[in-house]
């Protein structure tokens, strides 16, 4: 008989599978072995694992009674990666031997694997992980940034300073792809001047493999070794050379794993070269024209564009592009025209810039925009592309984003969920049936389950606060005035997002007296959490975040408005699982989709939005609360104005009314209930479940049948 496992060597292969990530009892497990080295090593387990050797661990498991839980785990945990029945093998038998290619910039799957910044790169892991769930067959596509994204660290002054670490490899749950003697399996992209190799690196999503290439290697410079560096860290050279590695290098990367994808998904416009590399394998080995190569490629692709701001769209110039795709046009046999044709809206106009977005349109026969708004708006700014057809016949459909329910649930919440909904509702979370149950739920559970969410979320708060004061050498008496700030009684609000200034996160600050003086009833109390990053080339995001900083030292609003400092996924589950209200004030309608709101709704939490990305076909008058009306006005300082307005007298007249508005059991009746239209009417739509479920039948599989049709453009 084979020695049975040890309990380390069980973990250590749970830990290597970010599937631990989305299941409460994993994280249960290992934060119990060591609560304040899991901490420490940003909820990593395989760091931690290191970290105690077996008898260590054995001796842990011991003390707090794990083992039967461990065997259960890894038990359910092999149950999972050898399912037959998933949804996917029912809807997306086409794709079985030949999967969805899912290429994206970033990937947000777990706050240790520093490869995000924002919502694109969490929507990224989100896809994944409901992708593994549903058993679709897909692989994803990324970049190995050793820095990762910056972590923010706030000077005495309240400016933004950015802080990048270097990640050890050996400590994360990734390994380099070999060959059959052992070598890394290396790939290559070439420019005019340089030739730059990139190792691949596997990191297991569940199901789902996701392969990150590595220019982090001997074989470069040193100069090529810090291309991947960091994510968005560099200027437009960099940009572009992270381009060909993603788009090219991914690839060619596919094809030394023999890979053959049936469908390429290009997750944002930055992955838009990888089509010319299918199109060049085309021509090369199938004697394919150029003409041929790209229909039939693009009838195999399907695009997604993320954002209608205008400085979301990569754009490069004529003399960038010959010197790092010349050689490509070269084996396409186009020339410098013919290469910038493909980026231009209008081939022949010397004047265009190479745009990735129109490169990406260009070469995908499906795209989607991220919500039915965002739709109207992506058929709008890109009917140029189609000047023949009128606007609503502008081939782009919309797929309105969604978040991995059990990314996001608090387990808390999740045990009143298995209490009241269908049975392994957890496997259906795109079917409404599997919801309905939630009407059973009571007021009382819900809101007692909710409150005891927002006290964890404010001692989180404290300590991090305590945290922060510490850094900048505050006194005794500061930090115990720190650990008992805020109120766990008082209406809570949170606000946590980039700090782009089109997010406008100082927009409920245009009357700070008036905000002040609501916020200071005593009998009523309103607090703020606010969080988030701004890219380090945004001043003015970083001046928005100042005056947000400085404003919760003064004493009007001391206690009353918080900032906790780098915002990542871990803190995105304190705060959509806690807080009462999300603000969300984008200017319309200029946020794609937005989905932390979502987050939010699951744990019972209400929306306090303009009607802007998927709010504007979410609200229904019950289930949260809007700001505005859905009007525009065309000087935006007057829209400002406005929304400004209609969210203070929201928040005064309808949201601090409700929330106060108790019974006899000091239950707010009338809020309670909008908690569970929320959730009933929301929560199965606005998840990644559904999400990929409506790519699967949308884009992939009519994309795997060759078939031309467009994704319908009507909501
Ligand atoms: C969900 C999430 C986002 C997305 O937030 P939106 O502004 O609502 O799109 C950004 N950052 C992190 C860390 C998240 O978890």
């Amino acid at each position: 008989m084979p020695q049975a496992m040890t309990i380390h060597e069980k973990l250590t292969e749970i830990a290597n599978n970010l599937w631990w990530s989305w299941q409460s009892e994993m994280d249960d497990i290992f934060r119990r072995i060591d609560p304040i080295k899991f901490a420490e090593f940003s909820q990593n387990p395989v760091q931690l694992l290191q970290a105690y050797p077996p008898e260590k661990l054995e001796q842990r498991a011991r003390e707090e009674v794990l083992h039967s839980k461990i065997n259960w785990a890894y038990r359910r945990f092999h149950e999972y990666l050898n399912s037959q029945t998933t949804w996917g093998d029912t809807h997306a038998g086409l794709l079985n031997f030949r999967p969805v290619a899912y290429f994206s910039a970033e990937f947000g799957i777990h706050e240790s694997l520093r490869v995000y910044s924002g919502g694109l790169g969490v929507l990224a892991g989100d896809h994944l992980k409901s992708a593994s769930d549903l058993g679709v067959p897909l692989v994803g596509i990324g970049l190995f940034y050793h820095e990762g994204y910056f972590s923010q660290v706030i000077d005495e002054k309240g400016w933004q300073q950015e802080v990048y670490n270097e990640v050890d490899p050996e400590t994360m749950p990734i390994s380099p792809v070999k060959d059959a003697s052992g070598n890394d399996i290396l790939i290559s992209v070439e420019t005019r001047h340089e030739k730059i190799f990139a190792r691949i690196i596997k990191i297991q999503v569940g199901r789902i493999k996701l392969f990150l290439l590595d220019a982090n290697i001997p074989e470069n410079s040193e100069e090529q070794r810090q291309l991947t560096a960091r994510l968005y860290g560099g200027d437009q050279r960099t940009r572009i050379r992270q381009e060909m590695l993603l788009g090219i290098g991914g690839v060619r990367a596919l094809k030394a794993l023999g890979i053959n994808p049936r469908v390429i998904h290009m997750n944002e416009g930055h992955s838009a070269f990888a089509p010319l590399e299918v199109i060049n394998n085309r021509m090369h080995e199938d004697g394919m024209s150029f003409d041929d190569a790209l229909r039939e490629t693009a009838a195999a692709n399907t695009f997604t564009t993320h954002t209608p701001v205008p400085a979301g769209h990569d754009r490069f110039d004529s003399g960038m592009i010959e010197e790092h795709l010349g050689p490509m046009a070269d084996s396409l046999g186009l020339n410098q025209q013919g290469i910038m044709g493909m980026g231009r809206v209008d081939p022949q106009n010397e004047h265009e810039t190479f745009c990735m977005t129109v490169l990406a349109f260009k070469t995908s026969r499906r795209a989607n925009a991220v919500s039915n708004l965002h739709g109207v708006v992506s058929r709008k700014m890109w009917a140029c592309l189609w000047p023949w057809r009128s606007e609503e016949e502008v081939p782009i459909g919309h797929i309105t984003n969604g978040v991995h329910v059990n990314s996001w649930l608090a387990t808390q919440m999740r045990v009143l969920y298995d209490r009241v909904l269908a049975p392994e509702w957890y496997f259906r979370t795109g079917d409404p049936e599997a919801w309905a149950g939630f009407e059973r739920v009571t007021p009382g559970e819900l809101w007692e389950t909710h409150q005891a969410l927002k006290a964890r979320l404010i001692v989180y708060t404290r300590s991090r606060l305590m945290i922060q004061a510490a850094r900048h050498k505050a006194t005794d008496s500061e930090l115990a005035e720190l650990s008992e700030i805020m109120d766990p009684q008082a209406l809570t609000i949170g606000f946590a997002r980039r700090f782009a200034p089109y997010k406008r996160a100082d927009l409920i600050l245009r009357d700070a007296d008036r905000l002040a003086e609501l916020a200071s009833r005593t009998d009523r109390p309103v607090q703020f959490i606010f969080c988030g990053k701004s890219h380090p080339a945004d001043e003015n995001g970083k001046a928005i975040l100042q005056r947000i900083i400085q404003l919760s030292h003064t004493d009007q609003f001391k206690g009353k408005i918080v900032f906790l400092e780098d915002y990542d996924i871990n803190f995105t589950r304190y705060l959509v699982q806690g807080v009462d209200v999300w603000l969300n004030n984008p200017r319309r309608p200029l946020e794609a989709s937005g989905t932390s709101g979502q987050k939010v709704v699951l744990n019972g939490g209400l929306n306090f939005s303009v009607l802007d990305g998927w709010w504007a076909e979410a609200y229904d008058g019950s289930n949260g609360f809007a700001i505005g009306d859905g009007n525009i006005h065309v000087n935006p300082e007057i829209q400002d104005e406005r929304d400004a307005h209609s969210l203070m007298d929201v928040l005064e007249n309808e949201i601090i009314s409700t929330y106060y508005d108790r019974d006899s059991d000091d239950l707010p009746m009338d809020w309670i209930a909008r908690m569970k239209r929320s959730v009933q009417t929301l929560g199965w739509r606005f998840n990644a479940d559904r999400m990929v479920m409506d790519y699967v039948t949308e884009g992939y599989i009519p994309a795997a049948g060759g078939l031309s049709s467009e994704m319908r453009t009507m909501p």
